[in-house]
């Protein structure tokens, strides 16, 4: 079995926070990939840089998970857009929700441009204070203290401006282990506006979305569709993660039978089928699994076959810059399969060339070749 990471996040809120960071523990507490096993107190804090802006609630929650630090980033991005965060360049501009990785285990790594662990978390209260609170043994790395001594230390010195707040948030303690009102609150909502829109979908289709079974279909619907949906609160760059690497190596790499899943944004029914990849390296390469990260980042969202194929082939020409990439996509389409026509056994095929399989006809059929085998 493999062993779950600790992981530590930082949640910060300047819009209705009583709301907000509440929701967002509870969230997290509801992924399938995340297991709560920590909750700070709630701090309130000054707003960095805009003096004028209404001040942060700030907590930390101390998770395990199976997840790698990209799919841990995503799942939380996936959180604060459910909750109506809109991201802009303005790093200290309000907003409803912040949720970011401060410790990952013990790993230091960069993440999207962040480095982790948090080196803020030396200069700054609002971020020791609760994440002291969660796991006050845990060894800040550019101090050395422990969260609990940087806690104490800022506190002794007076250099930070964060105070607890009161707050809707119960803490109980019990062997080292917290829990809120979470889970009173588990049956409340996940992404409410759309749940009342699935609701009312059923209600329009002659359901009656209060019986029994359908009571919290719009709460699984909301949960999946985050989920089928989610290359859209993902980059490219948060995928490949650093994983590309200087090699020697210009042979043709090909990645067969990649399934994939995906939502046409016709009818909004699934498709989904195989992938095949392959690019001619130019000195540089990258792990296998993130091609089909890479097909999963672009599938999980509304898409059309061909649109998918090509972002795919260009997403790999721009992390790479290879001499070129091939992708093949086969795929069956339920709109096709259950509705209209009907013909069940049947798949589609579409193709993006780029580079040299597009110059060259006998790299092409080479790589076409190499696929029938
Ligand atoms: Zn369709």
């Amino acid at each position: 079995m493999p062993k779950p990471t600790v992981v530590l996040v930082a949640i910060g809120s300047n819009i209705e926070p009583d709301d907000n960071v509440p929701a967002a523990i509870r969230a997290i507490d509801r992924h399938s990939g995340l297991e709560l096993i920590g909750i700070s107190h709630v701090y309130e804090s000054p707003a960095v840089g805009h003096p004028d802006q209404p001040h942060f609630h700030n907590a930390a929650v101390k998770i395990n998970t199976l997840l790698e630090p990209a799919a841990v980033r995503q799942a939380l991005r996936g959180i604060e857009g459910n909750l109506g965060r809109v991201r802009t360049s303005d790093k200290y501009a309000s907003r409803q929700i912040d949720l970011d990785i401060a410790f990952f285990g013990d790993q230091s790594f960069e993440l999207a441009g962040n480095q982790i662990p948090d080196p803020d978390v030396a200069i700054e209260m609002y971020l020791a204070a609760p994440l002291a609170d969660v796991d006050p043994h845990r060894i800040e790395p550019t101090t050395g203290l422990s969260l609990a001594d940087l806690k104490e230390k800022m506190m002794r010195e007076g250099t930070a401006e964060v105070t607890p707040v009161t707050s809707n948030i119960r803490r109980l303690d019990t062997d080292g282990r917290y829990a809120t009102d979470i889970d009173g609150a588990r049956e409340e909502t996940y992404a409410p506006k759309y749940e009342e829109l699935v609701s009312e979908m059923l209600h329009q289709l002659g359901e009656d979305p209060k019986r029994e079974g359908l009571v919290k279909t719009p709460l699984r619907v909301a949960k999946a569709m985050d989920f089928l949906t989610s290359g859209y609160s993902t980059s490219l760059e948060e995928v490949v993660n650093d994983a590309i690497f200087e090699e020697d190596y210009d042979e043709m790499v090909i990645v067969k039978d990649i399934e994939f899943y995906s939502l046409c944004e016709h009818h909004m029914l699934p498709f989904f089928g195989t992938a095949a990849v392959g690019y001619i390296p130019n000195g540089r390469i990258i792990g296998v699994s993130k091609i089909a990260r890479i097909v999963d980042l672009f599938a999980r969202r509304l898409q059309v076959q061909e649109r998918l194929a090509n972002q795919v082939a260009d997403g790999l020409m721009d992390v790479l810059q290879p001499h070129g990439v091939a992708v093949v996509l086969e795929a069956s389409h339920f709109c096709m399969m259950m509705r209209g026509v009907q013909k069940q056994g049947s798949s589609m095929v579409s193709s993006a060339m780029r580079g040299t399989f597009t110059d060259n006809a006998r790299t092409r059929s080479e790589f076409l070749e190499l696929l029938a085998h």
